[in-house]
């Protein structure tokens, strides 16, 4: 009764979490809400165990279980301070990595205590976390590696489609004659393994641009995964909040296709980021790139009477963001009207250029979302450009043989003039020529956006 009501608070918090998520203003709140009903739940669940035949835990397995509570806080806790923030998807690759491979040994250890009297449900149930959980863990440590720039470009070969099948088709196999009776621990073991090579299979011919959707999808899986493993277990906390991280898992990972413009099955079949980018480079390269100086683009600035500035990855990398906030403050004291436009996919997560500017305490007021700016932008006197390059590519809308064609793009080009900061003409995350540097209003101030702000925010302090 106890242990029920726990998990209906937990459960209640969960979900209050998730809602206080869904704002920068609320969402540490949120994170720290859902981590008290994680504690709840998890002491919850202490007075509940018992040995594989009913009898009470020895001491020495009291020790392993708070031995293994004290490492997952340790290095749970470590993790989360030391990550930087452009490292974040690697981290939580990890962490659903490993939510993945529990659920799939919570699965693998119910199997070994199967009885002739176990339910269908609790053999199918059982059977779903081990499958699921165990393609996470090993997807995600590749998509870990992946975001780590290792084997990075989608790997792909012949008949890969078919190998997959094939191994999909064995495994169900497994399945049918575990669920069928065969409680052999050889069946389970093999099963696990097939699943785990899926996983890496299935990850593999992805290229690493494409990591942060994978791993959202990976995070659906981990979510079903454990609620798989609720019902086998009759455990409602793990059903809600399995439940929950498979829906928003899946949501996200909707809304990161949406905003790139692609289809799922795009992402996860077309081996993106093996395509030949000279086609749309050709299409792309006329005009000639003109730098500035950077007295230059403060005067610009300064003179301006609105300038919308875009964020992007490079700002992330330089760590610019207090940087730009000075900038913006300075350009404000002089009487230009300054905002932040932001695009849904800008940077290597969701929600990255919020956060980075959060953290900056840049006013939310200031952060203007890509469908409100556009249409403003042909009354935007400077749009300023810091370590942005796919979301202010103009292939996106003029190039059908881009392979970002019709992603909806921050349409920095209809500005008065833009000025782009960036190391160099590297290319971006889609690793393909941009249109835009090369256009009469576009000026290139060249150099890391930390030092390039630096600069400015002392001109235009001076000017
Ligand atoms: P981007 O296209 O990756 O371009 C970033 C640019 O920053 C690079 O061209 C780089 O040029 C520059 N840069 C790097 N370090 C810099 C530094 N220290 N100082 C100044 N510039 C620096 O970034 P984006 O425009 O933000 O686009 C994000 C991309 O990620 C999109 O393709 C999007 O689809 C993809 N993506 C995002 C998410 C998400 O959830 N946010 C998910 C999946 C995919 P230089 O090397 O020349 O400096």
């Amino acid at each position: 009764m106890i242990t029920s009501f726990a998990f209906l608070i937990a459960s209640v918090l969960f979900i209050l979490g998730i809602k206080l998520l869904a704002s920068p203003k609320t969402a540490r709140r949120g994170n720290l809400i859902a981590g008290l009903g994680m504690v709840i739940a998890l002491l919850a669940v202490l007075p509940q165990l018992h040995g594989s035949h009913g009898e009470s835990v020895s001491l020495w397995k009291w020790l392993l279980i708070f031995v293994g509570i004290l490492l997952g806080l340790v290095v749970g806790a470590a993790g989360a301070y030391k990550v930087k923030m452009t490292a974040m998807p690697q981290m939580v690759a990890l962490f659903n990595g490993a939510g993945g491979g529990a659920a799939a040994l919570v699965a693998a250890i119910e199997f070994a205590h199967l009885t002739s009297d176990s339910s269908l449900k609790f053999v199918v149930s059982m059977l779903c976390a081990a499958m699921i959980g165990a393609v996470s863990l090993s997807g995600s440590i590749i998509a870990f590696f992946k975001l780590e720039g290792h084997f990075d470009k989608p790997v792909t070969y012949s008949a890969q489609q078919l190998l997959n099948g094939l191994l999909f088709v064995v495994s169900l196999l497994l399945a049918l004659a575990m669920a069928g009776g065969s409680h052999s621990m050889m069946l389970m073991g093999l099963f696990l393994v097939i699943a785990l090579a899926l996983g890496v299979l299935m990850v593999m011919p992805i290229g690493g641009a494409d990591m942060p959707v994978v791993i959202s999808l990976l995070n659906s899986f981990t979510g079903l995964a454990v609620a798989a493993d609720g019902f086998a277990i009759d455990n409602v906390a793990m059903i809600i909040a399995g439940t929950l991280v498979g829906s928003s898992g899946t949501l996200l990972t909707l809304a990161m296709c949406h905003a790139m413009n692609r289809p799922v099955t795009n992402v996860l079949f077309s081996a993106f980021g093996k395509v030949d980018a000279t086609a749309s480079a050709a299409a792309a390269a006329t005009g000639s790139v003109k730098s500035v100086q950077a007295d230059e683009a403060a005067l610009l600035l300064g003179m301006a009477g609105r300038v919308v500035i875009v964020p992007g990855y490079g700002l992330a990398v330089a760590q610019a963001q207090h940087q730009v906030r000075q900038l913006a403050d300075e350009l404000a004291k002089k009487g230009v009207e300054v905002s932040f436009a932001i695009h849904p996919v800008a940077g290597r997560m969701p929600g990255h250029m919020n956060v980075l500017l959060a953290e900056a305490d840049v006013p939310y007021d200031q952060l203007i979302e890509m469908e409100t700016i556009n249409p403003e932008m042909e009354r935007v006197d400077v749009c300023l450009v810091i370590g942005a390059n796919d979301v202010v590519n103009p292939a996106a809308h003029e190039d059908k043989s881009s392979p970002i064609y019709g992603m909806p793009i921050i349409e920095a080009e209809k500005a008065g003039t833009v000025i782009v900061m960036k190391r160099s003409m590297g290319k971006g995350f889609a690793g393909i020529e941009n249109a835009l540097f090369l256009r009469d209003n576009c000026r290139m101030l060249f150099g890391d956006a930390k030092a390039s702000l630096q600069e400015l925010v002392t001109l235009v302090k001076a000017g």
